[in-house]
C-alpha cells in the first residue's frame, strides 16, 4: 500500500489502530517520501501555511519563531570601538539596548522597542574570525596560553569547531546544537550533559565587557589570569579597566544581556578528543530505579536519556539511554548512521512541518506512535565515534520549528525523579483530555556551577527539557502547565527556552541564592536601564532608567 492510501485509510477510519500504526511506519521507512505524500494529501487545501501577513514588518526574528522584535534601530557595530560608541550614544539618551547573539533563545529576554544590537557583525576586525589574540603575555603564567582561546562575541559554536580543531584543540562540553555565538550561550549558561562537566560558563577565565556610556571593564575572579601590572603597562586604566572581584566575575559571566555587551571571553579548552556514543533502548521503571543511585549518572562521561512519556501499545513505557566517553584520536572513526534522518524529517521544510503538524491536529491519537518509532529509530546497533563536537551536535532537527521549556532540579534528595513523575503524570492526564506531548522528555546531568544566575548554580543537577512542535494544538497551554506543575520541585527554568512564572516578587532571590549580589553589580552597570527590556520588567529587576 502506498503512504497516499495509509493516509486515505488514516483520514476514512480516525482512532484506527492498524491505520495508525501503518502511517507511523510509514513515516520512520522513508520520512522524504512521507512528507511528499503529505504535501500530495494536502495540497488541495488552500488554507494550509496561510499565514495572516502583518501589519508591520517585524525588525527581527528568533530562531524558534516565537519571539518578534520590532525595534527602532537594529544596529551592526563593526569593531569595538563602534560598539563603544553606540553603548554610550544609548545611555546619553537614556534608551534601552538588548544585544542579540544567534536567536537561540525561545524566552523574552532579547525583546526591545528601541535598539537591538546584533553581535555577529563583531568578528575578529582583521581577519573576519572567531578568534582574537590572546594576550597571553599579559597573563601571570603565558605557558597556559596552548590550552586557551579568545573568542569575540558573534562567533558561534559552529564557526569555533574546526577552528579548534585545526589546532588541536576541543570544547570540553557542548550542547546540542552549534549555531549559536558561545557568547550568546554562556549568556544563559547553556549546558550539555556530564555530571563531571559544568555547564558552558564555568570554562571562561576572563572576559571584556561594554557597559553603560560604553565604558570597558575586564573582568576576572579574584585570582584571575592576568597580572595586573603587565596589564597596566600596556593598557591606560581610562580606556580599560581591570577588575579581579568574584562577585563581578560570576554575575557577568551569566547576565542574560542585562550589564552590558560581552566583547570576548577567554576559555579553557582541552586537546581535542573523539567520543564513542551508545542509545539503548530500556524500560523506563529499571532505568528509574537505576537512577536512584548516583552510580549510574558517574559511570559514563555523559548520560542522557529520552523518556517516551506514552504507553504507545508497549507494556512499559520505554526511554532510550544515551552514554559517551572519550576515546583516543587513533581510534577509527565510525560515522553516525541516517538515526538522525527520522529527527531530520521534521526539519525538512517548514512546509513539511507544518504538514506534519496539520496531520498530528486531525490525528492527535497518532502522536504515540510517532515518537515511539522516532525513539526507536536512534538506537544503535553499533556504536558512533566521531571527533566530540559532530556526537554533541544533533544536527538538523535543531532547524525544526520547536519551542521547548527546560526545568533544572537538584540531584540531592532524588528531587529530580518525583518532578519527572509528576511530569508524566500530567502528560497521561493530558492524553485522556485529547492534548498529546509530541517530544520525549530529555533528561542531562550537569555538575554544579560558579556563576550566581546558571540554573545549576551550586547544585549537581538533572535538566529535564519538553520541547513543542510550533502548531500543535494545546502546545502553549502544555508547556505553561508543565511550568506550573514544576514550580514545588525547586526547579530553575532555563533563561534561554520558554517560562513565563518566573516573574512573581521574591522569585528570584529565593531561587538563586547570590542573586542580591548579581542585582546589586547589576544595578550598578545599568544604572540609567540602558539594558532594561520586556524581561527584566517582568522580573522586576529593571533598573528603571527610561
Ligand atoms: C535548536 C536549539 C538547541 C539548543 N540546545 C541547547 C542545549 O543543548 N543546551 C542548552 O543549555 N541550551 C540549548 N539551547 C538554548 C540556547 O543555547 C540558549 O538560549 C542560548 O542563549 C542561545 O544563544 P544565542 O547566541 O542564540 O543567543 P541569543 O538567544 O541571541 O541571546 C541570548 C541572551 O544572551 C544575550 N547576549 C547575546 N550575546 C551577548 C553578548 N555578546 N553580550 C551580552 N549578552 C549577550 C542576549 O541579550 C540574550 O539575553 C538551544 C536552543 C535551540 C533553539
Amino acid at each position: 500500500m502506498n503512504i497516499g492510501a495509509r493516509l486515505q485509510a488514516l483520514y476514512s477510519q480516525p482512532g484506527d489502530r492498524q491505520a495508525l500504526q501503518r502511517v507511523a511506519a510509514a513515516f520512520a521507512a522513508d520520512p522524504h517520501e512521507f512528507v511528499l505524500a503529505l504535501r500530495a494529501r494536502y495540497a488541495a487545501d488552500p488554507t494550509l501555511g496561510a499565514a495572516a501577513a502583518p501589519s508591520r514588518s517585524p525588525t527581527w526574528i528568533n530562531h524558534g519563531g516565537n519571539q518578534t522584535v520590532y525595534a527602532r534601530q537594529f544596529v551592526h557595530p563593526r569593531t569595538l570601538a563602534e560598539l563603544q560608541s553606540i553603548v554610550a550614544e544609548v545611555s546619553e539618551r537614556r534608551g534601552r539596548l538588548k544585544a542579540v547573539g544567534a536567536g537561540h533563545s525561545f524566552s523574552d529576554i532579547v525583546q526591545t522597542d528601541d535598539v537591538l544590537l546584533d553581535t555577529t557583525s563583531l568578528l575578529n576586525p582583521y581577519n573576519h574570525g572567531p578568534l582574537l589574540p590572546l594576550e597571553a603575555e599579559l597573563w601571570h603564567d603565558p605557558s597556559a596560553a596552548a590550552q586557551r582561546v579568545r573568542v569575540v562575541c558573534g562567533a558561534t559554536i559552529r564557526m569555533l569547531n574546526p577552528v579548534l580543531a585545526r589546532a588541536g584543540l576541543a570544547f570540553s562540553n557542548l550542547g546540542g546544537y552549534d549555531a549559536q555565538t558561545l557568547i550568546g550561550a554562556i549568556a544563559t549558561s547553556t549546558h550539555g550533559s556530564g555530571i563531571e562537566l559544568p555547564p558552558l560558563p564555568d570554562a571562561v577565565r576572563s572576559l571584556v565587557l561594554v557597559t553603560t556610556l560604553g565604558k570597558l571593564y575586564q573582568i576576572e575572579p579574584r585570582a584571575g589570569i592576568t597580572d595586573p601590572a603587565k596589564f597596566y603597562r600596556r593598557h591606560r586604566q581610562s580606556e580599560i579597566e581591570l577588575i579581579q572581584d568574584d562577585d563581578w566575575f560570576y554575575s557577568v559571566l551569566v547576565s542574560l544581556g542585562c550589564m552590558g555587551v560581552i566583547y570576548s571571553m577567554t576559555l579553557d579548552v582541552l586537546g581535542s578528543y573523539q567520543l564513542r556514543e551508545t542509545v539503548d533502548r530500556d524500560a523506563w521503571p529499571a532505568v528509574r530505579a537505576q537512577l536512584a543511585t548516583p552510580d549510574f549518572i558517574r559511570a559514563h562521561r555523559h548520560i542522557e536519556i529520552q523518556i517516551d512519556p506514552h504507553y504507545a501499545g508497549e507494556p512499559q513505557r520505554r526511554c532510550n539511554v544515551v552514554r559517551r566517553d572519550a576515546v583516543t584520536n587513533a581510534a577509527e572513526r565510525r560515522d553516525l548512521p541516517p538515526l538522525r534522518r527520522w529527527l531530520a524529517a521534521f526539519a525538512v521544510t517548514p512546509d513539511a512541518q507544518g504538514l506534519i503538524v496539520r496531520l498530528v491536529n486531525d490525528h492527535p491519537d497518532l502522536v504515540p506512535s510517532l515518537l515511539e518509532t522516532g525513539l526507536n529509530q536512534l538506537v544503535t546497533d553499533e556504536p558512533h565515534l566521531a571527533p566530540s563536537y559532530d556526537i554533541y551536535n544533533l544536527g538538523a532537527v535543531n532547524r525544526a520549528f520547536v519551542t521547548a521549556i527546560e526545568f533544572s532540579f537538584p540531584l540531592q534528595d532524588n528531587v529530580f525523579i518525583a518532578a519527572i513523575d509528576r511530569l508524566i503524570e500530567l502528560m497521561t492526564e493530558n492524553r485522556a483530555r485529547g492534548f498529546y506531548q509530541i517530544g520525549p522528555l530529555a533528561l542531562r546531568f550537569v555538575r554544579k556551577s560558579r556563576a550566581y544566575l546558571s540554573m545549576m548554580y551550586d547544585r549537581d543537577s538533572c535538566t529535564c527539557e519538553v520541547a513543542m512542535l510550533n502548531g500543535v494544538r494545546g502546545g502553549d497551554d502544555m508547556l505553561l502547565a508543565y511550568e506550573r506543575a514544576m514550580l514545588p520541585f525547586r526547579t530553575r527554568p532555563h533563561w534561554g527556552q520558554r517560562h513565563e512564572l518566573t516573574g512573581t516578587p521574591g522569585w528570584l532571590s529565593a531561587h538563586y541564592p547570590m542573586a542580591e549580589r548579581w542585582l546589586a553589580l547589576h544595578a550598578r552597570l545599568n544604572e540609567r536601564g540602558i539594558f532594561d527590556n520586556h524581561f527584566t520588567d517582568r522580573l522586576g529587576i529593571s533598573s528603571g532608567g527610561q
